[in-house]
């Protein structure tokens, strides 16, 4: 019941064992073309505009590859920080050198859109927001759409980190001023860890043609010039394919992202409500909240360390807060192949342990 990696479906498990294949073969160009195209169909995104970049990494790299390759030399990112995410954002951006100007906020609090329309207007060389979509910290899912509203207003692009969000929240490419969001196989979408993503509008990288690149390994532009001629820059993770293209099939089937949405959203009422039964309150209120992943006061009396090893103990792994919220909180995911009755396990052994 952790954020990641996530419990594997048999049929991801049995796709790892597929056949070794080198990825300079036409083969590796047919698997690779045929993930990017179901990517984009997670959303539906015709690609002409847009496309997706496959690279071997975790989420981070997407990350960090997302700010390298969009933000050019001479512009600004305003980075929205409430979260460890937000957080990580902005040392990525410290680390390249990479132009930009933070705005935080506590941990536990939404997003200031008031603040961030007035840093827009008072600063107009900002030409992204870089943003977590579904901040992992606490559970919360920021709101882009009110967000991108401002954005729109000023001629903005948002950069999204929609690791923890992607193929089971909504994301808005109509409405929301998209130039990238960042992404990796093994959160909603139940592939592996190793291979992560980069869908962007196609035009984003045609903004970077006077910006050098900050990155050998993380230099989008050559990867979707290689990726669109069925080839690729460096080693890929064959196995992380193969994982994360029987995940997508498997996410289509069963209805995409809506879909599995709602049954996050099952698994996680069963969860609140149980919880709320046994006294343990939820951080936010569900409104605030993502199916993904929410967050709980630890019982009273209770540290975290003594109810995660009481819990793994008996079989359910849980996850601690981060920072200052270490002391507060716990975290439950319901991503991966969770099923009602592993829920219902785990209340009843929460209330054994309590
Ligand atoms: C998990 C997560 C990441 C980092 O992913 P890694 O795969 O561990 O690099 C980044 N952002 C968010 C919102 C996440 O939940």
């Amino acid at each position: 019941m952790n954020p990641g990696p996530v419990v594997l479906s048999q049929r991801v498990r049995e796709a790892l064992l597929g056949p070794d294949l080198c990825h300079r073969e036409e083969e590796f160009g047919t698997l690779q073309g045929r993930i990017r195209a179901e990517l984009l169909a997670v959303y539906t995104l015709p690609d002409r505009d847009y496309a997706a970049v496959l690279l071997t990494g975790t989420g981070s790299a997407a990350l960090e590859a997302m700010l390298c390759s969009a933000v050019p030399a001479d512009g600004r990112v305003l980075i929205l920080e409430n979260g460890v995410y937000g957080e990580r954002l902005r040392r990525i951006a410290e680390i390249h050198g990479i132009r930009h100007r933070a705005l935080r906020h506590a941990w536990d609090e939404p997003l200031a859109l008031q603040r961030v329309s007035d840093a827009l207007r008072a600063e107009p060389d900002l030409c992204h927001v870089a943003v977590v979509h579904h901040e992992t910290t606490t559970g919360r899912l920021n709101d882009i759409a009110g967000l991108a509203a401002h954005c729109a207003e000023r001629g903005v692009s948002l950069l999204v980190d929609a690791v923890s969000s992607f193929g089971a929240e909504e994301i808005n490419f109509t409405d929301w001023p998209l130039a990238a969001l960042a992404a990796t196989a093994n959160k909603c979408l139940h592939g592996i860890p190793g291979v992560a993503f980069v869908v962007l509008r196609r035009a984003t990288l045609h903004a970077m043609q006077d910006t050098p690149p900050r990155s050998l390994y993380l230099d989008l532009r050559n990867y979707l010039a290689q990726q669109d001629r069925g080839g690729t820059p460096f080693t890929q993770s064959v196995q992380g394919y193969y994982g994360l293209a029987e995940a997508l099939a498997e996410h289509r089937e069963a209805g995409g992202w809506r879909r599995r949405r709602g049954r996050y959203w099952q698994r996680m009422e069963r969860v609140r409500e149980g919880l709320t039964a046994l006294g343990i309150s939820p951080l936010l209120a569900r409104e605030q909240c993502s199916a993904v992943l929410n967050a709980f006061h630890l019982p009273p009396g209770m540290d975290y360390r003594t109810l995660h090893d009481q819990l793994k103990r008996r079989g359910y792994i849980i996850y601690a807060g981060q920072g200052a919220l270490e002391k507060r909180i716990f975290r439950i995911s319901c991503m991966g192949e969770i099923t009602m009755q592993t829920v219902e396990g785990f209340l009843e052994v929460l209330q054994e342990i309590l």
